[in-house]
């Protein structure tokens, strides 16, 4: 039996604001399984990122009880790993030394680090990109360091908020399909924030559906496609159906 890694339950955010009490998160309860793949889908201002912030530990929470990987949440651990919709590096370094960097900060094995910065660096396509600088690279190329740089310490679960939102729609299909190659091999937890639903339904093995009344969770739908996806499953009737309730739970179908 898989256990689960994360759970929260009656998770609630009010943030103070010069308006009065904003909710950005009511009463939010899940469980989240060991190498599960799960999409925070919702519209604009529905708490996603706000939700993550919390699962990260990069905000505190106004209520509710946390368990991440069996012990209580509330700050950044090193068996979490988060990736942004721009991947922040360091434009003196090389992408090298920037993938090598978070094991640097965590004093990891040098020589270790110095060979899984090499196999992450062929994994996310980047061979023979290692000793350019960032300003040299696409946006693209650049969420591909961000990649291997989220992978480097070998975090236990990946909180993503919308990683490939800022590329264009081919680079990010391609981004998507390399994110799932990667997590097949790699199994790891990961949660994944977007606000484009057929994205949620073909990486994901549940959806967990956000709706702003306020920052509620709507629902879970679980994702029946076979793995591993391709892209032809968007063919797939299944697949057409899923969105479809997505899109009913959101209320943006008329
Ligand atoms: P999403 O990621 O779904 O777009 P957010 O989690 O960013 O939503 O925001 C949820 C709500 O909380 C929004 O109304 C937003 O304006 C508000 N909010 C987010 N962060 C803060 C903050 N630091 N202070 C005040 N209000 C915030």
């Amino acid at each position: 039996m898989t256990t689960d890694i994360i759970s929260g339950t009656g998770i609630s955010k009010v943030y103070a604001t010069a308006t009065g009490p904003l909710v950005a998160l009511d009463d939010v309860s899940f469980d989240i399984k060991e190498g599960e793949f799960i999409s925070l889908v919702g519209p604009s201002g529905c708490g996603k990122s706000t939700l993550l912030s919390i699962l990260g530990g990069l905000e505190e929470r106004s209520l509710g009880d946390l368990t991440i990987a069996g012990g209580p949440a509330g700050r950044p651990r090193a068996d979490v790993g988060m990736m942004f919709q721009t991947s922040v590096l360091f434009p003196w370094r090389t992408i090298r030394q920037n993938v090598h960097l978070p094991g640097q900060i965590l004093g990891l094995d040098r020589k270790r680090q110095a060979e899984r910065t090499e196999e992450l660096l062929d994994m996310v396509g980047l061979n023979g990109f290692g000793d350019r600088l960032p300003g040299e690279l696409s946006g693209g190329m650049r969420q591909r360091v961000g990649l291997a740089r989220l992978l480097a310490h070998d975090p236990r679960i990946l909180m993503m908020d919308e990683p490939f939102g800022a590329l264009d729609e081919f680079t990010r299909e391609t981004m998507n399909l390399e994110l799932l190659r990667i997590w097949e091999a790699m199994r790891k937890t990961v949660i994944f924030v977007t606000h484009n639903i057929g994205e949620a339904v073909f990486l994901s093995d549940r959806v967990f559906v956000m709706t702003p009344r306020p920052g509620r969770l709507e629902g879970i739908v679980e994702i029946d496609l076979p793995r591993p996806r391709t892209t032809a499953m968007m063919r797939d009737p299944r697949y057409s159906e899923l969105v479809f309730e997505i899109r009913r739970m959101l209320g943006v179908d008329h």
